[in-house]
C-alpha cells in the first residue's frame, strides 16, 4: 500500500503517533494509499525547521540565486510531468485533458512567473530637506515575512499550492504546507523535487492532516508562523482569520464564490454557450471561479437554455484517461452528498430541472465513484438556496433579465464577490458593467483567461488580498522604510 509521509526538514517523516488516514480515488472510491497524519510534534518540527532555514543557507542566498533554484523546480516538475499527472489524476479523478493542460503546467509556471517578476521589482524612494538644512533620503526595502503557513484546498491541488509557494519562496520566506486531506499526493511529490534541485533543508515542509484539532489548526495557531495564506471555504477562512488574530499575523484569503455569467442578446452566441458550458462544468464544477448563476437577456433566453442543455448532455462522465471522457467525479462521497442535497433542495423549492438532477448511470466498476450529473435549473426566485449558496458542483440556475440595472442588482446582491463574466458585443456596456460589479475578477467574452502578472482575489466574502505578479509580494514581504540623514 502506498504511503504519503510528511516532509520535514528535507526528510520524509512518518506520523509519530502512528495515525494514518485513507486517500481515496473518487473515480471508484478505491484506496490509493495511507496518509501519515501530522500531530502537534510534527507541526512543531516543521515550523522549527522552516524558522531555522531562514537563518541558514537559504537566508543567505541572493534573489538571483533563489530564482535559479525556483527555475530548477519548474524544470524538474516538467521533467517529472507524468508522475505529477498520475498523482493528481488519482487523487481527483479529473480528466487527463484537463490535468495535463491546466493543473500540472500551471504548477510549474507558478514558479517561473514569480522569478521573472521579482528580478525586476523595485521599491520607492523619496528625498527631502530636513528642518536643520540637511538632506534625507528614505527608501523601501522588502524583507521576507518569515515562516508562511500555506493551507490548500483539493480542487486544483498542485496549481493552487504552487500559486502561493512560488511567490513565498521567491521573496525568501520558508513554508509549511498543509495540503487538503483529500489530495495529499502532489504536495508530497514536490518534496522529492525540492531535494533533487538542492533546495536547502527546511525551506519547504509538508504536514498532512485535517483542519480542527489536526495539522491545519496546529499550524495556523502556531506562534512561530508569521503569515497565513489560505484557499478554501469562507467558513474555514473565518476560523483561520480568528486563529491569525492571536499574534496579529497577516492573512491572505482566497475563499468561496457564487459567480454569475451575464449573457446579453447581442453576444456572439456560440462563444457564450461554449464558454458558459466550460465555466459551469469544467472540473465537475469544482473551480472557485466557476459559474453557478447564469442571467440571460430575455430575447435569447429559451434558445440559450436549449443550447446549454444540449452541451451539458454531451458531458460524458468516465475514466480520466478515456479520450471521450468530458467530466470526472466530484472529489469525495461527502462532497457528492452535499451537491446532491442541493439537487434535492432545488426540486423542493420548485425548480424546473432542465437536465440532470441526480447520479449518472455508470458501469459496475465505477458505481462506487462520486459521480453527479451536470445539472441546469430554471424558474427559481433569487432567494432560492441554489441561487444564493455556493454548491461547488457541475450545476447552474438560469434566469431571464430585461434590463442592465436589473441584472446588475441581482448579481451584486450575493454575499460573495469573486468573479463574473459578461457576454456582449457592446464594449461600452461591458466596461460600464465591469466597473460596477462587486467582484475581484471580471471577464468579458471569456472565462478563466489568466495572465499570471495580474491581481487575483475576491471581494466581499470571497477573500482578502490579491495575489499574482507584484501583488503577491505585498503579502509575502514586509516593506521596511529606511531613512538616511546626510
Ligand atoms: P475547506 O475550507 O474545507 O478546506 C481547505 C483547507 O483548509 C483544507 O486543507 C482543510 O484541511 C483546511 N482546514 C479546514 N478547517 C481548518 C481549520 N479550522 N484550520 C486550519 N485549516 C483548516 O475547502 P475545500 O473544500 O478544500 O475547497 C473548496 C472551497 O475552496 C470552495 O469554497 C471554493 O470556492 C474555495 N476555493 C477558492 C478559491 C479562490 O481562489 N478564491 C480557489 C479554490 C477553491
Amino acid at each position: 500500500m502506498k504511503e504519503f509521509l510528511n516532509f520535514i526538514n528535507g526528510e520524509f517523516v512518518k506520523s509519530a503517533s502512528g495515525k494514518t488516514f485513507e486517500d481515496r480515488n473518487p473515480v471508484d472510491h478505491s484506496v490509493i494509499g495511507l496518509v501519515h497524519e501530522a500531530g502537534k510534534p510534527e507541526v512543531d518540527a516543521a515550523v522549527a525547521a522552516a524558522k531555522a532555514a531562514l537563518k541558514g543557507d537559504w537566508g543567505r542566498l541572493s534573489v538571483v540565486e533563489r530564482c535559479k533554484l525556483l527555475d530548477a523546480l519548474a524544470l524538474e516538475i516538467n521533467r517529472r510531468f507524468d508522475d505529477f499527472l498520475q498523482a493528481e489524476i488519482a487523487d481527483t479523478g479529473k480528466p487527463h485533458a484537463l490535468a495535463s493542460h491546466v493543473d500540472i503546467p500551471r504548477g510549474a509556471a507558478n514558479f517561473q512567473v514569480f522569478t521573472d517578476t521579482i528580478k525586476s521589482m523595485s521599491t520607492e524612494s523619496f528625498q527631502m530637506r530636513t528642518p536643520d538644512g540637511k538632506n534625507a533620503l528614505s527608501y523601501g526595502v522588502r524583507v521576507p515575512r518569515g515562516v508562511i503557513a500555506v493551507i490548500c484546498p483539493w480542487n486544483l491541488p498542485l496549481l493552487l499550492m504552487t500559486w502561493k509557494v512560488g511567490p513565498a519562496l521567491a521573496c525568501g520566506n520558508t513554508v509549511v504546507v498543509k495540503p487538503s486531506e483529500e489530495t495529499p499526493a502532489t504536495a508530497t511529490l514536490l518534496g522529492e523535487v525540492m531535494n533533487t534541485v538542492g533546495m536547502p533543508k527546511g525551506v519547504y515542509n509538508v504536514v498532512h492532516g485535517f483542519g480542527p484539532n489536526s495539522a491545519g489548526e496546529f499550524l495556523t495557531t502556531h506562534p512561530d508562523v508569521n503569515g497565513i495564506t489560505f484557499t478554501g471555504e469562507t467558513r474555514t477562512g473565518t476560523a483561520i482569520m480568528k486563529a491569525a488574530a492571536d499574534g496579529i499575523r497577516p492573512v491572505s484569503l482566497e475563499l468561496g464564490g457564487k459567480n454569475a455569467a451575464i449573457v446579453f442578446a447581442d453576444c456572439d452566441f456560440q462563444v457564450a454557450v461554449d464558454t458558459v458550458t466550460r465555466s459551469c462544468f469544467e472540473n465537475a464544477g469544482q473551480v472557485c471561479l466557476g459559474t453557478e448563476r447564469v442571467y440571460v437577456e430575455r430575447p435569447i433566453f429559451d434558445k440559450f437554455v436549449a443550447a446549454l442543455k444540449a452541451k451539458a448532455e454531451t458531458m460524458k462522465p468516465g475514466l480520466p484517461f478515456d479520450k471521450d471522457t468530458k467530466i470526472g467525479p466530484v472529489i469525495s462521497k461527502e462532497h457528492q452528498e452535499k451537491v446532491l442535497s442541493y439537487y434535492d433542495k432545488a426540486r423542493e423549492e420548485g425548480a424546473t430541472v432542465v437536465t440532470g438532477g441526480g447520479v449518472p448511470a455508470m458501469p459496475d466498476a465505477l458505481k462506487d465513484g462520486c459521480w453527479v450529473q451536470p445539472t441546469i435549473w430554471t424558474g427559481l426566485p433569487e432567494t432560492a438556496a441554489v441561487v444564493t449558496e455556493e454548491i461547488f458542483g457541475p450545476c447552474c440556475h438560469i434566469s431571464p433579465f430585461d434590463a442592465e440595472d436589473e441584472v446588475l442588482a441581482k448579481v451584486n446582491a450575493n454575499r460573495y464577490g469573486l468573479a463574473t463574466s459578461i457576454y456582449t458585443q457592446d464594449i461600452g456596456r461591458a466596461n460600464r458593467m465591469a466597473q460596477q460589479i462587486e467582484v475581484g475578477l471580471c471577464w468579458i467574452n471569456s472565462w478563466f483567461l489568466r495572465d499570471l502578472r495580474t491581481p487575483f482575489g475576491g471581494s466581499k466574502q470571497s477573500g482578502i488580498g490579491r495575489e499574482g505578479g507584484v501583488h503577491s509580494f505585498e503579502f509575502y514581504t514586509e516593506l521596511r522604510n529606511v531613512m538616511v540623514k546626510f
